[in-house]
């Protein structure tokens, strides 16, 4: 708007006809695709190479956009989350599909691991209903190369309606190409973009037309693609049924679903999947009187096998498949899988918990140093006790975990990039499918043992939303390392002869509840069928550094972000409750503060479990954060201002441990001890974890639920061990 025209309407003109034209000049591309198909990594070197890339954080995932010029034109490149299917079930997908609705980007740019095409196309089958423009990027285009197969990336273009153009992320060969593709799509230019439909097979097709038709007779206009909407509402997507409501507020487009689905599952009656073939493994689960949802994710792998089998070849002779099966002969054996399985998941253990040590007593050497110099340089008062003993102590509790988590999440990102992970899926899967979860449901239960919060962001990598719900609901009963500090006070109080018996007992009883609840919950509450699932084994390969360490930093911000937010928030609560009204007098403190006041006051409730009401109220304490529950028992035990003093400057060392457990031996038996270790392992999430749930399921019902299921297991478990216990002592 720079070179003016100084008269009247002309200008107008000529400064509507520049933003039309600078509006024409910029592209907007989104990169959709599965996770770890290379979308970062094109992202990267599309936008780095050129300009800037911002970081904006959505709720609870990330988008990352970056502009940059190539071929005239502006590009607008954003990076969406890696998601395996467009339904509402998870907050990724939700993410992805709002972002394509509402941002309506110009090109999708659809991102294709090649060396797994039939779990990527089916994503791409989910885009093409929704009839937005694409181009396909053949990522991993090297892999494709060097293993022999062969591929007509023409003919496959042809099938998809929209080109495809071989790239490799990790050295950015093609990515050039990819966007002088993507402009001439956007000029019109491109002979291959076509409208297609993914063809779901005579029966399917008829529904999905008859619910069309419908929704054409109510107005449905093509804002948001009919055949999407059909083909989705067949699937019982919530927020899309949710959509035609508030459009259609008689509700016949609603019956009509209900009609179609229920004569579709009374005629389907029984079907078999079929079964694995040649060195594509696939776990089929049988399907009896398939509703339409699971027909449909059936009809779109067909079709996408159908596809593959006209431009696809493997070859079977690749001196790289060759490398993977060599590998796999052993780490996929029938019985040698197990014990590999078992030495890796042991390597992982100890270098995150003994590794990891070191780290970590350095920042709590930190955190006390902190704590003691704030302490020192300020009066007494409450600025002073709420930093020290609220901020410091509180936060400071949970960023000592840091080191070990980070190492954790290391190992499970190299996993996860290597091509093992999916292994270790395939190996479980047989075991966790008795209890109703999901191969994939081991590794976030693992990770549970670190911490539960980036353990339920981790179901994120199970595609089978059933499963995916449930594990998210077991994960509590993992025992986290938060628990440690408090479960080292009581058994060094009361069972020091048996510790490493009464500690591996308790680890165990956490993970026998969680199958028995998964077992449970599968059975009468988490409804639906698991769906049937393919999975597909992608070939070994070596993970860049970059990328784990990248992988590794996304899930340790995670944690830090949402831990750093709520614990911190938690332990000025706790601080709050503990100090007032009572102010610095310790003894004052441990009896009449708002804290020893509630304590008192559920006291009655938890004494079939064996508490008192300093016991009770360390654990309501430990709802924030479960490290409060030691610091809290620290403070109430106390009976004298000193002996809280010393307390306070660091109850973990080893003669103030001895103290505070002569102090709890003083005050507790044995019999309750054991049962406040039970309800430590099983009662409530802390509230992160909480959050946690209600941002991954999407609803607080199951935040909810958990919350009461474990309140009310523990306390049942903690009843019948004291009760029982009485009456034998
Ligand atoms: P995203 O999850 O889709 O963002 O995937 P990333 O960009 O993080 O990449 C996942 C892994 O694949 C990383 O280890 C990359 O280095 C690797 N990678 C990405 N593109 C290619 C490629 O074209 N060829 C090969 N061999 N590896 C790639
Ligand atoms: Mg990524």
């Amino acid at each position: 708007m720079h070179h003016a025209d100084y008269r009247g309407i002309e200008a107008g003109e000529t400064q509507l006809h520049h933003i039309a034209q600078e509006h024409q000049h910029t592209i907007h591309v989104a990169l959709v695709g599965n996770p770890n198909c290379g979308k970062t990594s094109i992202f990267n070197i599309a936008a780095h190479a050129h300009e800037r890339v911002g970081n904006y954080s959505g709720v609870t995932v990330d988008e990352k956009v970056g502009t940059f010029e190539h071929g005239g034109y502006t590009f607008r490149l954003v990076d969406l989350p890696g998601t395996y299917s467009l339904s509402a079930y998870s907050p990724e997908e939700l993410y992805v599909r709002r972002h394509i609705i509402e941002q309506n980007p110009d090109i999708i740019l659809n991102v294709v691991d090649s060396s797994n095409l039939e779990r990527n196309l089916y994503l791409t089958t989910q885009l093409i209903d929704m009839d937005i423009t694409m181009v396909m990027a053949l990522n991993m285009y090297d892999e494709l190369q060097r293993s022999g197969d062969r591929l007509d990336t023409t003919q496959l273009g042809t099938l998809l309606g929209m080109p495809v153009v071989p790239t490799t992320g990790r050295t950015g060969e093609g990515i050039d190409r990819l966007f002088d593709k993507i402009i001439e799509v956007f000029e019109g230019r491109d002979t291959q973009t076509r409208h297609i439909h993914v063809n779901h097979g005579e029966e399917l097709e008829r529904c999905i037309k008859q619910l069309r038709t419908e929704l054409y007779q109510h107005g449905f206009s093509d804002s948001l693609s009919t055949r999407f909407l059909s083909i989705k509402l067949l699937e019982n997507d919530r927020q899309l049924e949710q959509y035609a409501a508030e459009h259609d507020p008689d509700g016949s487009v609603m019956a009509m679903r209900n009609r179609i689905a229920d004569t579709y599952r009374k005629q389907s009656g029984r079907r078999l999947v079929e079964s694995g073939e040649g060195d594509q493994r696939h776990i089929k689960a049988e399907a009896e009187n398939q509703d339409i949802e699971s027909a449909i994710t059936d009809a779109k792998y067909a079709f996408v096998r159908g596809a593959l089998a006209e431009c696809y070849e493997k070859n079977e002779h690749s001196t790289l498949h060759a490398l993977t099966d060599k590998i796999d002969a052993v780490a996929t054996h029938r019985w040698l899988g197990y014990p590999v399985f078992l030495i890796i998941m042991f390597i992982t253990f100890f270098c995150t918990f003994a590794v990891g040590q070191y780290p970590m007593d350095w920042l709590e050497a930190l955190f006390d140093w902190l704590g003691g110099l704030v302490g020192s340089a300020m009066g007494e008062g409450p600025l002073r006790s709420l930093l020290v003993d609220g901020v410091i102590a509180g936060v400071g509790s949970v960023l000592v975990f840091l080191p070990n988590i980070l190492i954790l999440y290391l190992f499970i990102s190299f996993m996860e990039d290597s091509g093992y992970m999916a292994r270790a899926a395939f190996i479980m899967d047989k075991l966790m499918h008795r209890m109703g979860l999901h191969g994939k449901s081991f590794i976030p239960m693992i990770m549970g043992f670190g911490c539960n919060v980036p353990a339920i962001m981790a179901t994120r990598t199970i595609e089978d939303r059933k499963s995916r719900l449930l594990t998210m609901l077991v994960i509590p009963m993992m025992s986290c390392s938060a628990r440690i500090p408090v479960y080292v006070i009581l058994v060094s109080a009361f069972f020091s002869k048996w510790a490493a018996f009464v500690l591996t007992g308790l680890y165990l009883l956490g993970m026998v509840m969680a199958v028995l609840m998964a077992k449970l919950f599968s059975r009468f509450f988490v409804k639906g069928e698991s769906l049937p699932f393919v999975m597909e084994l992608p070939p070994y390969r070596m993970p860049t550094a970059k990328a784990v360490l990248r992988h590794t930093w996304e899930k340790g911000k995670e944690y830090l972000k949402k831990m750093g937010t709520i614990i911190l928030g938690a332990s000025i609560i706790v601080w709050a409750l503990s100090y007032y009204p009572t102010g610095d007098n310790r003894r004052e403190q441990a009896e009449n503060s708002y804290m020893a006041r509630i304590g008192k006051t559920i006291e009655p409730i938890m004494r079939p479990c064996g508490f008192d009401w300093r016991q009770s109220v360390s654990l309501l304490a430990g709802v924030g954060a479960k490290e409060v529950v030691a610091s809290t028992m620290a403070v109430v035990y106390a009976t004298s201002d000193d002996e809280a003093e010393l307390l306070e400057a660091d109850f973990e060392s080893e003669e103030n441990e001895s103290r505070i457990v002569e102090l709890i031996r003083g005050n507790m038996t044995p019999l309750s001890a054991a049962s406040m270790l039970l309800f430590i392992l099983l009662y409530m999430p802390c509230v992160s974890t909480v959050v946690a749930i209600k941002n991954e399921s999407g609803k607080w019902k199951w935040a909810l639920f958990t919350v009461a299921y474990t309140i009310g297991l523990a306390w049942v478990v903690s009843t019948l061990v004291f009760q029982i216990g009485s009456l034998l002592i």
